[in-house]
């Protein structure tokens, strides 16, 4: 298991959550549960977290494709599109993707997009 923003190897231990692998850079919070990379969880970020995933999906789940929805958040984020995981962000990360969201889904109602 590789860091995806120090591109290290993360040292794995077994816990009582199963196999999580933690990334040795002092300051970085990103950590993998059994193969699932995420970031260390605060409560804020986790409230946000749900929110944001909620947003997103609501903006392509009607007529768009999420994969080109994925490319164009990364864009929008300035992020590599493996780096773009709403699993991974962090509070302003996620206001950032509800704003996006909220934009394409307006520009998407407004033009009766649909593939
Ligand atoms: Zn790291």
């Amino acid at each position: 298991m590789f860091c995806p923003i120090h591109q290290i190897e993360m040292p794995t231990e077994i816990t009582k959550n199963g196999l999580m692998s933690v990334c040795p850079v002092v300051g970085c919070n990103i950590i993998a549960l059994n193969g699932k990379l995420s970031k260390r969880a605060t409560k804020g970020n986790k409230k946000y977290r749900k929110l944001a995933h909620k947003v997103f999906d609501r903006s392509w789940r009607t007529s768009y494709d999420r994969t080109l929805l994925y490319q164009e958040l990364a864009i929008f984020m300035g992020k590599s599109i493996e780096q773009t995981h709403i699993g991974l962000f962090g509070i302003d990360e996620c206001k950032k993707v509800i704003k996006f969201s909220k934009l394409k889904k307006k520009y998407l109602t407004k033009n009766k997009v649909s593939i």
